[in-house]
């Protein structure tokens, strides 16, 4: 179940999931950007048929104008680079195009009300193709607002009517139920979102970022340390003797020994640490502030400790369960693949093993061995 919060701001998304909004949003941008460079012009020939020729010349000339202030939007959504305020920026450059049309067209038809008849509704499909964004509350009613603002400006200051007339009332309703109906279409659209993102991106059994979303997070910090030299740690965690707890306790047993064990290890972590399952009964984390061997190793040191000394209670049992785990960490090398990372940290993980399992290896210093048992 996903938080009233995360429909009404996308600040309280993660920046994962908002650069994927942002991806799938930016697709939309440029297919709607495009439908309104073809729509623009090719309805001229309706008002060809329909309009009196000065009407018709005056609007084929805006409905150029307004494609080619559209063309932009093209090549600069290349730019968004899944940010969220550049999104905005964008969004609100498409409607401000678009309603200047809009008020250019009420301007040129002025008082004659019934050649107005199918323009009328233009703000009403603006705020009906936005239903096509998924977007938060927030920023879908500033849209609104500005699309209803500069309506009944324009309806005052060009046409001349009354702010305070049954007319505004008429338009303020109909606008409203029509930002009511986009907005129940974008949250639906935010809510498939999150609940896709948080299935693909979501170990079941422990809550925590699955491998998948670890490796991409992986991919990112590689590409922040060759850029701009952003140092960070590979640790790998794996469970020792983790086979026999489910030989003779059970896989349920097995399982609630996980989940304990990624309870214990995130009540450890800080706020430049990111948790993931690596597997069955790895973890993995990435250290940010940590890329020193001495600054990782005592880190490490005490989530191995957080994990041997916590007792994790069979539910299949009343017994007392102890778990203890071998951790093997890696400094990331600037230009170097993550299959090579990864192998290094696995590599000094079998090392820890090697030395009798509960204990910290770090690449080039010895093994700080801690024995339970
Ligand atoms: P070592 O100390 O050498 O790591 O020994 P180990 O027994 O931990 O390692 P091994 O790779 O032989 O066994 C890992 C076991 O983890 C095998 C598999 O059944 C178990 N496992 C993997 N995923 C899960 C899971 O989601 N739930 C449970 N209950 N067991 C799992
Ligand atoms: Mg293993
Ligand atoms: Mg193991």
């Amino acid at each position: 179940m996903h938080k009233l919060s995360e429909f009404w701001s996308a600040r309280v998304h993660s920046e994962d999931f908002t650069r994927t909004r942002m991806g799938f949003m930016t697709v939309r941008l440029r297919l709607l950007t495009c439908l309104l460079m073809v729509g623009l012009p090719a309805w001229a020939v309706v008002d060809w048929m329909t309009l009196p020729l000065p009407h018709f010349e005056l609007l084929f000339q805006a409905r150029i104008f307004c494609t080619l202030a559209l063309s932009p939007l093209i090549p600069l959504s290349y730019l968004i680079h899944f940010k969220r305020e550049r999104m905005k920026l964008a969004l609100g450059y498409l409607m401000a195009v678009m309603m200047s049309f809009s008020l250019f067209c009420l301007h040129s038809f002025g008082s004659e009300q019934e050649l107005q008849a199918g323009y009328a509704v233009f703000p009403y499909l603006l705020i009906t193709l936005f239903a096509i964004f998924p977007i938060p509350l927030s920023l879908s009613l500033q849209l609104a607002c500005v699309v209803l603002v500069t309506m009944l400006l324009g309806h005052w200051l060009l046409v001349g009517q009354s702010i305070w007339s049954q007319a505004t009332l008429n338009q303020v309703w109909v606008l409203g139920m029509f930002t009511l109906a986009s907005c129940w279409v974008q949250c639906g659209q935010l809510n498939m979102l999150l609940r896709l993102y948080r299935e693909s991106t979501t170990d079941e059994l422990t809550g925590m970022m699955n491998r998948r979303l670890l490796m991409k997070q992986l991919e990112q910090a590689r590409a922040q340390l060759l850029i701009r030299q952003k140092h960070f740690a590979l640790v790998l965690l794996d469970l020792d003797r983790f086979k026999r707890i489910n030989d003779i306790y059970g896989h349920l047993a097995g399982d609630a020994v996980l989940k304990e064990v990624a309870i214990t290890l995130g009540e450890q972590l800080e706020p430049d640490m990111v948790l993931g399952r690596y597997g069955g009964e790895e973890f993995a984390i990435l250290m940010y502030n940590h890329a020193d061997p001495v600054l990782a190793s005592k880190v490490a040191e005490r989530l191995r400790i957080a994990v041997e000394t916590r007792l994790v209670k069979s539910p299949t049992s009343d017994e007392l369960l102890e778990v203890t785990v071998s951790i093997g960490i890696a400094l990331a090398r600037s230009g170097e693949s993550t299959d090579l990372l990864i192998n290094r940290a696995d590599e000094c993980l079998y090392q820890a093993k090697m030395a009798g399992r509960n204990c910290v290896v770090v690449e080039g210093q010895n093994s700080a061995r801690t024995d339970a048992a």
